[in-house]
């Protein structure tokens, strides 16, 4: 079994918060292909009660929910009591930076209409790097005025700790360990997210963004045109 786990994840449970039946059914159909066990939720209120219970692998939740909770307002939820991988389904493309950002921290996000196929592969990935070995040895990285501990997992300008969602500090991470080096928003998805990864190259700008919003002055990096990123 523990062989096996390097190659692929274990199945387990994954909650799919969605309201549209249809859709929820054809996720689960394509889930359980792959081993899962699916628990619906037509509800924001019914997810966070699943959730809570099942201590589910992975959540899939639509924005779009009826009732008092959109799926925005449960990916807060439930992120500010867990780190359970979330994927997020939306309708709009505008929603993409909220959604990845630190404000709700998801891990991914699938735009509708998508293919089943695609999610799949998707659900895959982030159980994948949610399975991920250990990070290296502990240590302190410095790029600039920035601080990188590797083993406490935060950032630090000057002896002040930077709040950094999960994906913000691995790729800051990242960065910090090829400084000075140009690295392409590919070689920054495949070291971050993993090979993998199915997203685009935007989810690395949205990242890098959010970096630079808190980090500011102290955050030595270059975006390279037409290339990609390097933190001096
Ligand atoms: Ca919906």
């Amino acid at each position: 079994m523990s062989h096996l786990a390097i190659v692929a994840s274990e199945p387990g449970t994954i909650i799919v918060v969605e309201d549209d039946p249809h859709i929820a059914d054809l996720i689960e159909l394509y889930l359980r292909r792959d081993g899962h066990r699916v628990v619906q939720a037509p509800t924001g209120e019914a997810g966070l009660e699943a959730a809570a219970r099942e201590r589910p692998r992975l959540v899939i939740l639509d924005i779009g929910l009826p009732g008092q909770l959109d799926g925005l307002e449960v990916c807060r939820r439930l992120r500010s009591t867990s780190n359970v991988p979330i994927l997020m389904l939306t309708a709009r493309d505008d929603e993409i930076d909220r959604v990845l950002g630190l404000e709700l921290g998801a891990d991914d996000y699938v735009t509708k209409p998508f293919s089943p196929r695609e999610l799949a592969a998707r659900v895959k990935a982030i159980l994948r790097r949610a399975d991920g070995p250990p990070p290296a040895r502990p240590a302190v990285l410095t790029a600039g005025k920035v601080e990188v501990d590797t083993g406490r997992r935060e950032a630090r300008i000057g002896s002040r700790p930077v709040s950094l969602a999960t994906r913000e500090f691995d790729l800051l991470q990242f960065l910090a360990e090829n400084a000075g080096l140009v690295l392409s928003r590919q070689q920054l998805l495949d070291g971050v997210w993993g090979q993998g990864w199915y997203g685009d190259e935007r989810t690395v700008d949205v990242h890098v963004r959010q970096l630079r919003k808190k980090l500011g002055e102290a955050l030595s990096l270059t975006t390279v045109w037409g290339v990609g990123y390097r933190l001096e």
